[in-house]
């Protein structure tokens, strides 16, 4: 196995100087492509997140469509046929999507105006999960799914972020490494993402990998995100995988 550093995972830019006037492009409020009752993921006090009975209307999460306009990736616009899905989490501690997703109205002020909802920015991701306004975790979609995003950049073999091997790909925002009771819900948000993506787009749950292991396969930069945040609550992709199986199934039920 290829070695990486184990705390290397995705770094947000570097904060910006002078906070400019930010657009509220934040708009609505629902489950992927349909509308949604809001609510809220409750946090488990099992060490495994398997044997979490949830009722149904709490595998649910909250979801803000929060298009990051100004990013050249957007305004790109370029087509993908996507086969499968990256998952990524920051690295940087913060947990709070508002440092990355520009929706004042639902994930309050970013102060600083480092949001990636700007021209200079060289990445873009289809997501992100992470704390909004009122500190509930919660999804906002920042690119339209069938847009290619900048997620992983490449490896030896060729990129995850394009055609033919184009993957969707979102960014969850890292808390501590001690910070469990956040960890357990925003990897369930996660787990509920990829499931409701599976299911659209007819993939299998081994249809996701994370970026760490994207950069194995050779199809993006050297990273170990988000593996080396979910090795210190003692969870693997491996465990993840099974995870959104099993919602998958659970939604295929509820869905009969
Ligand atoms: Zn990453």
């Amino acid at each position: 196995m290829e070695k990486i550093p184990l705390n290397m995972g995705c770094r947000g830019a570097a904060p910006a100087p002078p906070p400019p006037p930010s657009p509220v492009t934040g708009k609505e409020v629902g489950r992927i492509g349909s509308p949604l009752p809001q609510h809220e993921i409750v946090p488990s006090k099992q060490t495994s997140i398997k044997k979490d009975k949830r009722p149904k209307e709490l595998t649910r999460i909250i979801t803000y469509t929060s298009f990051q306009t100004n990013n050249r990736c957007y305004q790109k616009h370029r087509k993908a046929t996507h086969v499968g899905i990256v998952v990524h989490s920051t690295g940087a501690v913060n947990k709070t999507l508002r440092r990355y997703v520009n929706d004042e109205e639902h994930l309050g002020r970013n102060r600083y105006g480092n949001h990636w909802d700007r021209p200079t920015v060289s990445k873009c991701m289809h997501a992100f999960i992470g704390l909004d306004r009122e500190g509930r975790v919660a999804m906002a979609q920042t690119l339209p799914w069938d847009i290619a995003c900048w997620g992983c950049g490449s490896g030896k073999r060729g990129s995850y972020n394009y055609d033919p091997t184009a993957h969707i790909q979102f960014e969850i925002c890292q808390g501590s490494g001690t910070d469990e009771a956040y960890y357990r819900e925003a990897i369930a948000a996660a787990e509920e993402l990829c499931a409701e993506l599976c299911l659209r787009y007819g993939w299998q749950a081994d249809a996701i990998v994370s970026h760490r292991e994207a950069a194995l396969r050779g199809y993006a930069s050297r990273h170990g995100d988000p593996d080396s945040w979910m090795k210190r609550f003692g969870d693997s992709m491996d465990a993840f995988r099974a995870r959104v199986a099993e919602r998958m199934a659970a939604m295929k039920e509820a869905d009969a």
